[in-house]
C-alpha cells in the first residue's frame, strides 16, 4: 500500500502538494486511458473529427506525463492535463448530445480543475468551460436528445454547475485557509522550539553558552581540528577571591560583575569558530582553534590584564585592590581520539590550579600539552 501511495506522490514538500501530485498523477492516467479509449470508439462510429481531437489529447497527456517525471515540474503538467479534460469534455458533450443525463459527468471538471489547480485558475478554467458547454448546450435546445433537450434542462444545468463549482471554490477557499494557519502554526513551533533550544544552551546571567554546550560542542570542535589539523587550545577563567567578593559586596554586585566579565571574555574571544562558555560559579572557559600556538597563548593571557585594568573595585581580596583572575591554559597540538578531550579539560584545570597557587592574577600554560 505505502508503495503504491509512494508512486503517486510527486513532492513531499506539504500535504498540499501531496495532494495535488497524486490527484494529477492519477488524473494524467486515467486522461490517457479515457482519451484512446474515445478515440477509438470515435473512430469506429465514424465520428472521425472527435477521434483526432481524443487523440491529440491522448498524446499531450502522454507527452505531459513523460515530461512531469523527467522534470519533476507538476505545474505545468496540471495546466495542460486540465486544459485536455474541458476540450475532452466538451467533444463528449457534442457528441452524446445530453441523452441518458450525460451531462451529469461534467461535474469532474470544476472538481478536477479547482483541486489540482487551485482555487483561482481552478476557477478560470470552470468558467471557460461553462462559458463555451452553457452557450453549446443553449444552441442546441430543442435539438439535442432527439429534441427533448429544453431550456427548462438548459437552466437546471446551469444552475447546477454554478452551485458546483461555488462550493468547490468554498472549499478550496477555507482548505487554503485551513493550510496557511497549519503553516503559521509550524513556523510558530520551529521558532518556539529554537528558542527553548537556545536558552537549553545558553547561560541566564551572562548570555554565554553553558556547561551543556560546552558538552556538545567539544566533541565537534576536536574533530573540527581533527579535520584540519589544527591546534585546540582550551582555557578556564576563574575569578579570584570571588566569594570574599560577594560577601563583601553582595550576591547582586557579585552578579553584576559576572556580567562585565563575561563580556570581556566575549569581546577578546570573537572569532568565528572560538567559543566562551560559563562552566558555572564563577568559572569560564573558551575554546580556540589555530595553528599559532604561541599567539594563543597570549591572546588569552592578555586577559588577566585587561579585567584588572577594569579597575573594578575589591577590597576583600588578598592580592590587589581591583578583581583579578586566573587563567589555565591547555593546547593539543595532534588529536587522536576522545581522550584527548578529555585530557584537554584536566591539563587546563591542573593549569589553573598551578596560577592560584602561584599567586593568583596570572596565567598558566599546562606543560603537558
Ligand atoms: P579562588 O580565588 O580560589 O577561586 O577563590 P574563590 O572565592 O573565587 O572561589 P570559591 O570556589 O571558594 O568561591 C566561588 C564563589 O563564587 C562562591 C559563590 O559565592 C560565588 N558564586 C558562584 N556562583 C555565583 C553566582 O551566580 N552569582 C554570584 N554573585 N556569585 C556566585
Ligand atoms: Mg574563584
Ligand atoms: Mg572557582
Amino acid at each position: 500500500m505505502k508503495n503504491i501511495l509512494d508512486f503517486f506522490i510527486l513532492e513531499k514538500e506539504s500535504d498540499f502538494c501531496n495532494r495535488r501530485s497524486i490527484v494529477i498523477k492519477f488524473a494524467l492516467i486515467a486522461t490517457i486511458v479515457l482519451f484512446s479509449l474515445f478515440a477509438c470508439i470515435n473512430l469506429l462510429i465514424q465520428q472521425y473529427w472527435a477521434a483526432i481531437i481524443d487523440s491529440i489529447s491522448a498524446v499531450v497527456s502522454i507527452l505531459s506525463y513523460i515530461y512531469m517525471q523527467k522534470t519533476g515540474n507538476i505545474l505545468l503538467s496540471i495546466r495542460i492535463v486540465t486544459f485536455n479534460i474541458v476540450v475532452f469534455f466538451l467533444v463528449f458533450a457534442y457528441i452524446s448530445q445530453a441523452t441518458h443525463f450525460s451531462l451529469i459527468w461534467t461535474i469532474f471538471v470544476p472538481i478536477f480543475a479547482i483541486i489540482s489547480n487551485g482555487k483561482k485558475v481552478g476557477l478560470y478554467f470552470s468558467l471557460l468551460f461553462y462559458t463555451l458547454l452553457f452557450a453549446l448546450s443553449y444552441h442546441y435546445i430543442n435539438v439535442w436528445n432527439a429534441g427533448e433537450w429544453h431550456f427548462v434542462d438548459w437552466v437546471r444545468l446551469v444552475l447546477a454547475s454554478t452551485i458546483l463549482t461555488l462550493c468547490m471554490y468554498i472549499y478550496e477557499a477555507l482548505l487554503d485557509a485551513a493550510q496557511q494557519d497549519l503553516q503559521l502554526a509550524r513556523a510558530k513551533e520551529r521558532q518556539r522550539s529554537e528558542e527553548l533550544h537556545q536558552q537549553s544552551v545558553t547561560d541566564q546571567l551572562t548570555g554565554l553558552y553553558n556547561r551543556r554546550y560546552y558538552d556538545n560542542m567539544i566533541d565537534k570542535l576536536s574533530f573540527l581540528a581533527k579535520r584540519q589539523e589544527l591546534c585546540i587550545t582550551f582555557f578556564i577563567l576563574d575569578i579570584d577571591y570571588f566569594k570574599y567578593y560577594n560577601d563583601y559586596y553582595g550576591h547582586i554586585k557579585g552578579d553584576e560583575t559576572l556580567i562585565q566579565v563575561a563580556n570581556v571574555l566575549q569581546e577578546h574571544i570573537q572569532r568565528g569558530d572560538d567559543f566562551v562558555f560559563r562552566l558555572g560559579g564563577e568559572e569560564f572557559a573558551g575554546i580556540i582553534l589555530s595553528n599559532e600556538k604561541e599567539k594563543t597563548h597570549q591572546w588569552i593571557s592578555q586577559l588577566t590584564t585587561i579585567i584588572e585594568n577594569l579597575k573594578i573595585e575589591h577590597k576583600a581580596s588578598k592580592i590587589s585592590d581591583f578583581l583579578t583572575v586566573s587563567i589555565g591554559i591547555a593546547t593539543l597540538e595532534h588529536l587522536d581520539g576522545e581522550k584527548n578531550i578529555d585530557l584537554l579539560y584536566k591539563y587546563a584545570d591542573k593549569a589553573l590550579y598551578a596560577a592560584k597557587y602561584g599567586g593568583r592574577n596570572q596565567s598558566r600554560i599546562a606543560q603537558e600539552s
